[in-house]
């Protein structure tokens, strides 16, 4: 796999391969055995200005650039993608830890989105509104926001950027990019599959490093004009602020607190399904994972009996491994957080049903678990668990669930399992969340809007609006036109 030739150490400037200013690095290992995998730059403010200044004066051109062009290039891209999905869903594993089949799936996704991308990119249209006056015309035309900055994750290190560096493209924006330090050889692959597609040099640049020093830098520069970042809320907030110096258009996918929900009128085996793919994909460590799960009292234990083999069948292991359902943590700050959440919701009178200790495989490595008896106000149900604990809350009515699910501040996804229809259709207009899954664990398509309410973000990528926020939009009135 240190083969690769997506496997790239260094940071993309201006279509050139360089390493940091000062020679510096730094490490980045395998969740699943410690191993280090390589380094990359250990990079700066001066690298990541000039990063900037590639992407300003390759947008001079790329603007002028068809939409038929552009999605040209973003099909290309889609085509590389898929024809070395095994390679860099390989890679992926290897940085983050999720299973080979997660990762195979996440690249494909992440192409999916280029592919709607490319489509949304000749759909940009302006319009003609009818005007007031004989004499003049209104003309709303779109235009790219200019450079980009992508602040990306390390949970989908790869697809988060499909959904940024896709629309950049499509709008005719050109970017920086500042990958998660724990997984840049999945952000630094886009540069490779870039020059394969033959994108100009310039309109895709990734720098490696200091989070604090790039981010200073990407919101400080008055040259870039929108911040694009997925991550926690708290990093979220401080982007928000430092980007108000210069007034940068934000989009912001931050952290959630989702509820599922299972009524007494539910399909249980569905909901179980469901729960185990909206809980334990990616080992729990998703923004749309579920972190409380509602059961109504009628189906309370025949949902926990179902929901415990499920989850105490889950093959965890290496996720190169065949079969392996979930692979180690990211690191054990992860492992440690979960326990601590753990022991304050078990001294607060939570009962452990399953798991709820380190895997004997070690490392972080950590058994899926499930606790009952959770109280609302446990930290383990305010705070992201980003782990594979299942905190489960027994409720007895609508209006009484429906409060519980939105007592918190984040508002990403949320799951509701009944075959009532009506109920289906108050409990979405009632829970405050962006995505809603009725019936369903798992809801993520490029075809939606994927964004949050509350302080889970600003924004939505992919959907029809998506390409929105990449566009400044100009309102002409042509006047002087006296009929004669
Ligand atoms: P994080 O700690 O917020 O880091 C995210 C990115 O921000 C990383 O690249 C990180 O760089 C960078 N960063 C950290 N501090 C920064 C600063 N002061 N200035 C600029 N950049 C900074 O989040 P994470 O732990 O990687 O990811 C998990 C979080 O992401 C969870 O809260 C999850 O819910 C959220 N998430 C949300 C979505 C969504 O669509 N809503 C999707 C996926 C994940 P370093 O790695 O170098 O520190």
């Amino acid at each position: 796999m240190t083969n690769s030739e997506f496997l790239k150490q260094a940071n993309l400037i201006n279509g050139d391969w360089v390493q940091s200013d000062a020679g510096s690095s730094f490490d980045v290992t395998n969740p699943a055995n410690g191993d280090v995998i390589g380094n990359v730059p250990k990079s700066g403010a001066a690298e990541t200005r000039r990063a900037i200044e590639s992407a300003e004066a390759a947008f001079i051109e790329f603007r002028q650039t068809t939409a038929n062009q552009r999605a040209v290039w973003l099909r290309k891209m889609h085509d590389v993608m898929l024809d070395n999905q095994d390679e860099l869903a390989k890679l992926l594993t290897m940085e983050q830890g999720k299973p080979h089949a997660e990762a195979f799936g996440e690249i494909g996704i992440g192409a999916a989105y280029l592919l709607w991308f490319a489509e949304e990119a000749r759909r940009v249209y302006g319009e003609i509104v009818p005007s007031p006056w004989k004499d003049k015309k209104i003309l709303v035309n779109k235009y790219p926001v200019g450079v980009v900055a992508a602040i990306t994750p390390w949970n989908f290190p790869s697809s988060m950027l499909a959904r940024k560096i896709g629309p950049a493209i499509a709008a005719g924006c050109t970017s920086v990019v500042k990958p998660a330090s724990q997984t840049p050889y999945s952000a630094l692959a886009w540069g490779v599959i870039a020059e394969k597609a033959g994108l100009p040099a310039g309109v895709i640049n990734i720098v490696t490093g200091s989070a604090s020093e790039i981010g200073g830098e990407i919101t400080s520069n008055p040259s870039v004009k929108k911040l694009t970042f997925t991550g926690s809320t708290a990093v979220g907030k401080v982007l928000i602020k430092q980007s108000a110096e210069n007034v940068k258009k934000v989009s912001m996918e931050l952290g959630g607190n989702a509820p599922f929900i299972v009524f007494d009128d539910a399909d249980i085996d569905r909901a179980v399904t469901g729960a185990i793919a909206a809980k334990y994909r990616n080992s729990g460590q998703t923004c749309v994972c579920t972190n409380r799960f509602f059961i109504q009292s009628g189906v309370y234990d025949q949902f926990i009996e179902k929901f415990t083999k499920a989850v105490t069948a889950l093959k965890v292991g290496n996720g190169v491994d065949d079969g392996v359902q979930q692979g180690p943590l990211i690191d054990i700050h992860a492992v440690e957080k979960i326990e601590e959440l753990l022991a304050d919701a078990k001294s607060s009178g939570a009962t452990l049903v399953t798991g709820g200790n380190r895997h004997a495989l070690g490392g972080s490595f950590y058994e899926p678990t499930i606790v009952t008896d959770v109280q609302s106000e446990m930290r383990i149900a305010r705070e992201e668990i980003f782990g594979p604990v299942s905190a489960v809350i027994k409720f007895q009515s609508e209006p009484e669930v429906i409060s519980m699910a939105n007592d918190t501040e984040y508002g990403l996804a949320c799951y509701c399992y009944t075959k009532d229809l009506g109920r289906a259709f108050r409990m979405t207009e009632q829970l405050q969340y962006g995505l809603v899954g009725i019936n369903e664990g798992i809801i993520t398509t490029p075809e939606a809007p994927f964004g949050g309410m509350k302080e889970s973000g600003l924004g939505s990528e992919g959907g029809s609006n998506g390409i929105d926020e990449y566009l400044n939009t100009q309102y002409s009135c042509i006047g002087g036109l006296e009929r004669s």
